[in-house]
């Protein structure tokens, strides 16, 4: 870069200016965004491949930004994670979708209750008080623990596996499930993996969208969903998008499936209507 003289480096300032601006300018509306509750959940069904039901659903974040219309969580979850906002966001979000799941429980009873998955980021699960505020959150919600699933990335748990094996236990003995999310795509430890407490293993996506066409994948799958049996786990595939995908992960015997071929995440009018089918059914 240096023989190319100082031009060079000016539009690299440049550039790198603009970007800093565009960062600062969404941690500022972020943090706006909080105050002005403009976040909302959506939610995505689960589906239990034994009885063919909606089980539960995953919470998903969307932020309806009053200038600049919908942005997408992949674009501001990183930059909440960055800045540490994403620790008041992740407690409103562990909130109302605490006190979302205990409304329908109480409004469509099932002798197995709807379950809640909820997405904990890095930096929440390091938080040193991330036990009392689950407690206090689900006091407040008045959700019975068992209703209350959390995921947590293979990366999250496995970049800190001695101190998640302590954090994931306090959460067990709490009666909270717990979920491996984005399974497959780090370097999971086996050792640490069977002394991890969690009851599901959650198969990444980009092993789902080849599991038709191609077959390493197809394997890759089917050693993951064997591996989670043995374990005394659950294997849920999410990003499962035709009837094809569907059949082979039926065959593998995987015990939940989640995606666009059931249903994209939806909002809570919406999400009841899935309820409401289930409970007529
Ligand atoms: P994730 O936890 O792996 O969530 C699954 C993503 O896959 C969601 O994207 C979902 O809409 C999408 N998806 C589900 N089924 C299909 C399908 O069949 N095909 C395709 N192509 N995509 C499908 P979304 O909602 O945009 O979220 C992206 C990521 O942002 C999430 O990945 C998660 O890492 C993060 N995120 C979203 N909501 C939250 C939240 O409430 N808290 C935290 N900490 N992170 C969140
Ligand atoms: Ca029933
Ligand atoms: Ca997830
Ligand atoms: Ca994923």
């Amino acid at each position: 870069a240096k023989a190319r003289g100082k031009g060079c480096y000016e539009i690299f300032d440049a550039s790198m200016q603009g970007d800093l601006k565009k960062l600062l300018q969404l941690e500022n509306d972020l943090r706006h965004g909080i105050d002005r509750a403009e976040f909302v959940l959506y939610y995505q069904p689960i589906v239990c491949l034994k009885t063919n039901t909606v089980t539960g659903f995953e919470a998903l974040v969307r932020w309806q930004h009053p200038e600049r219309g919908f942005i997408s969580p992949a674009q501001f979850i990183p930059v909440a994670e960055e800045t540490g906002l994403i620790v008041p966001l992740g407690w409103w979000i562990l909130y109302a979708a605490c006190e979302q799941i205990a409304r329908w429980q109480a409004q469509f009873p099932d002798d197995e209750p709807l379950k809640i998955s909820v997405n904990l980021s890095g930096r929440q699960f390091l938080q040193a008080d991330l036990v009392e505020q689950i407690e206090r959150i689900i006091k407040q919600t008045g959700l019975a623990t068992q209703g209350l699933k959390l995921e947590i990335t293979e990366s999250v748990v496995m970049q800190n596996a001695e101190t998640a094996v302590k954090m994931l236990e306090r959460l067990k003995t709490l009666g909270i499930q717990l979920s491996v999310d984005d399974f497959g795509t780090g370097y999971s430890s086996l050792s640490y993996l069977r002394r991890f407490p969690v009851d599901t293993l959650k198969i990444d996506r980009s092993f789902i969208h080849e599991i038709d066409t191609n077959s390493e994948q197809l394997e890759i799958v089917r050693t993951i969903v064997l591996m989670a049996h043995s374990l005394g786990m659950d294997a849920i595939a999410e990003g499962v998008e035709n009837a094809r995908q569907l059949k082979i992960l039926r065959d593998l015997d995987c015990d939940y499936v989640q995606g666009y071929l059931f249903s994209k995440p939806v909002n809570s009018e919406m999400a009841e209507t899935f309820l409401m089918r289930k409970l007529n059914a």
